[in-house]
């Protein structure tokens, strides 16, 4: 261990990033600087001789070769276990049933006898009444159990087999926040809907272990440059993390939210937030003040463009509020799920609402989403203390289902720009599965409001990018500054953590245009290469 930390890596002969280097126009000139790491930390920074001149023999020399050295990206708002999960699954590419008999024949060729069959990226709304039934499941795939996860991850549907092996009896009750479907006769259509999807997504067997899902998970997040994760899955990946954390097996920085069904457990356990070690840190309690913007559940000020109704309130301001006293009198934070602006605005009110009552939060409290928001209510984000997890891909993936739903009020829709001016602080992240993972691709939403490659013409309220300084802030700094490690990260300066990223591209010189197109090399986390191989 002594010799590794004396030994240390010296970078050169790249661009050097970070969120202030991107704002001072510093970088902007050649490869001048110089990184040198000595154990977990950055020990020097500056021109290559200077920075030699410090490294101890046998320092590890890597030639960035005109790429890219960054702090290690943190996804603010991920779900790593079904993202892993999801990866090997089949999705759904035509919203038929013949798309659907594709998808269940190409997952059948997959999957090992006796296993279930789960395909993804059921988009609900684009199935009729009609066919929203149990038969349409049962001819797709009779005999075995099939369950079609919806693309938002807000509802499943499951076919008799699968109900049978879920035990999920007709008469079955809709639990608190969820519904049991039924066709105008009462029989179970095989769709659960918000809560209620967990009596059929619980049934469904597991093919590995948790921990070596997120073993697999923090692999796969390392190729993209990704070093830590604010996780908002379900309860066993805390089994995870500590098992890895436990075996020292884990080269990643998590943080782990309490679901809203645990708080009286957390509670219980006097479970507090910012508590944990180097890698596995306590986060918000998370709840859901509403459902999706695709499923039209998003609660708005406003009725719909394309429907009478203003979406479902999950829990209402003032359930919502009490909820969140309760969180902060017990140590713990929240991250309320907030899509549509009457949603964001209960968020808001609960958070000030609870504060008034009995103080601040132990740690900022977060607000996820934040996809549609009234111009008046910015503003409190600074005021309270409350930060902006958001998710740029969504700006492109959503724009036109957005448009259709929300017409005008778009141009008050993902308004980072608007936030930052208001003051609020932001945090990025993807909310894989249910959109694409990767900080390029975040970054290249964030500053073209489209996809590369996509006209101009595309570009989805362009007046709303961001600047590459405080889009990497929002996606190196926030996050890691919220998590409270006591190495600080985010940064590439001395004494900071040496949670490290080797692009293949100067960042800088190409066009954010061609950002999905760069290529991760190599990462460091804590000071120790755990992907990529040349040097
Ligand atoms: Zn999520």
């Amino acid at each position: 261990m002594t010799a590794k930390r004396e030994q240390g890596w010296l970078f050169h002969g790249g661009r050097i990033l970070d969120a202030r280097r991107a704002g001072s126009g510093r970088a902007r000139g050649g490869y001048t600087e110089a990184v040198l790491v000595l154990g977990d930390r950055i020990e020097a920074v500056g021109p290559l001789a200077r920075v030699r001149a410090a490294a101890p023999r046998g320092a590890r020399v890597v030639n960035l070769r005109g790429g890219t050295l960054t702090p290690g990206f943190v996804d603010a708002h991920i779900h790593l276990l079904t993202w892993i999960r999801a990866v090997g699954d089949v999705w759904i590419e035509r919203q038929t049933p013949e798309g659907l008999e594709d998808a269940v024949r190409a997952a059948q060729a997959r999957a090992r006898d006796g296993d279930w069959i789960t395909l993804r990226g059921w988009v609900p709304r684009e199935w009729s009444r009609e066919r929203r039934a149990r038969a349409t499941l049962d001819r797709a795939l009779p005999g075995r159990p099939l369950v079609l996860l919806a693309i938002d991850g807000h509802s499943a549907w499951g076919n008799g087999a699968a109900l049978r092996e879920a035990k999920i009896a007709p008469d079955v009750a809709d639990p608190p926040g969820g519904t049991v479907d039924r066709d105008a006769s009462g029989s179970l259509t095989g769709i659960f809907i918000e809560a209620a999807a967990t009596l059929l997504r619980r049934a469904i067997p597991r093919r590995r272990e948790p921990a070596e899902d997120l073993a697999h998970a923090v692999r796969r997040a390392h190729a993209l440059g990704i070093t830590g994760a604010h996780d908002f899955d379900r309860a066993d990946i805390w089994r995870a993390a500590q098992e890895l954390s436990g075996r020292g097996r884990l080269p990643f920085r998590l943080v782990l939210s309490v679901p809203a069904s645990k708080l009286e457990s957390a509670e219980d356990l006097e479970l507090r937030s910012s508590w944990g070690n180097e890698r596995v840190r306590v986060g918000a309690v998370k709840f859901f003040a509403d459902g999706t913007l695709g499923s039209g559940t998003a609660l708005l000020e406003e009725e719909y463009e394309d429907d009478t109704s203003t979406g479902t309130e999950v829990i209402s301001r003032s359930e919502l509020e009490d909820r969140c006293a309760r969180a902060r009198k017990a140590g713990l934070t929240v991250a309320i799920h907030a899509i549509g602006d009457r949603a964001v605005r209960n968020a808001l009110d609960a958070i000030e609402g609870s504060i008034r009552r009995g103080g601040p939060f132990p740690a900022a409290p977060r607000i996820e989403h934040i996809q549609l928001a009234r111009e008046e209510d910015l503003p409190r984000f600074k005021a309270l203390g409350v930060l902006a997890s958001v998710q740029p891909i969504h700006q492109v993936t959503d724009r036109d289902v957005a448009k259709r739903k929300w017409g005008e009020r778009t141009a008050r829709s993902y308004a980072y720009r608007s936030l930052l001016r208001a003051g609020a602080r932001l945090a990025f992240g993807s909310d894989a599965p249910f959109d694409r993972p990767g900080p390029l691709l975040a970054l290249q939403a964030a500053l073209l409001r489209r996809a590369g490659g996509e006209p101009e013409s595309q570009a989805f309220h362009p007046e709303q990018r961001l600047g590459l300084a405080p889009a990497l802030r929002a996606h190196l700094e926030e996050p890691n500054r919220l998590a409270g490690w006591s190495t600080p990260l985010g940064r590439i300066a001395p004494g900071w953590g040496a949670d490290l990223v080797q692009f293949d591209q100067d960042l800088l010189r190409i066009d954010p245009e061609t950002y999905h197109r760069a290529r991760v090399r190599a990462v460091w986390v804590a000071g120790a290469r755990v992907f990529g191989k040349s040097l």
